[in-house]
């Protein structure tokens, strides 16, 4: 018998991934917050954007916004592949967007149950408005 439980995909890369991101989410210089709209401006174009992350000089400290008014975002599992993908950002800094969005839903759908309940679990479950 086991004696320390452990949440495992059964895949030991997923959960070698998993490891690093819920360190990440645990990291006291990461600060999540739940906002009411988020945009971005791109080639002068204003967008709403699902989520962001606000990269602290020092790499341990990061700000993740997550857009909860998002389409994307209105379920507690939206908001968790959210969270993940810019979890996956503060991982894989130099990693470009395209690349994260490809990554994002493949280790999603490898996780287990547990393991998707432990980074929802990280999303706040009220908003922020100051910003
Ligand atoms: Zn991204």
């Amino acid at each position: 018998m086991k004696r320390r439980r452990k949440i495992s995909s059964g895949d030991p890369l997923v959960d070698w991934l998993f490891v690093r991101i819920a360190q990440i989410l645990n990291r006291k210089g990461t600060n999540i917050t739940l906002v009411r709209s988020l945009t971005e401006t791109n080639c002068g174009r204003r967008r709403t954007i699902y989520g962001v992350v606000e990269y602290g000089e020092d790499p341990y400290k990061n700000d993740i916004l997550i857009n909860g008014t998002h389409a994307m975002n209105r379920r507690p599992e939206g908001r968790g592949i959210t969270l993940l993908h810019e979890a996956i950002h503060i991982l894989m800094r130099t990693v470009q967007e395209p690349r994260v969005l490809n990554l994002e839903p493949l280790l999603w759908e490898r996780l287990s149950p547990a393991q998707r309940r432990f980074i929802i679990f990280y999303v706040p479950r009220h908003f922020t408005d100051q910003r």
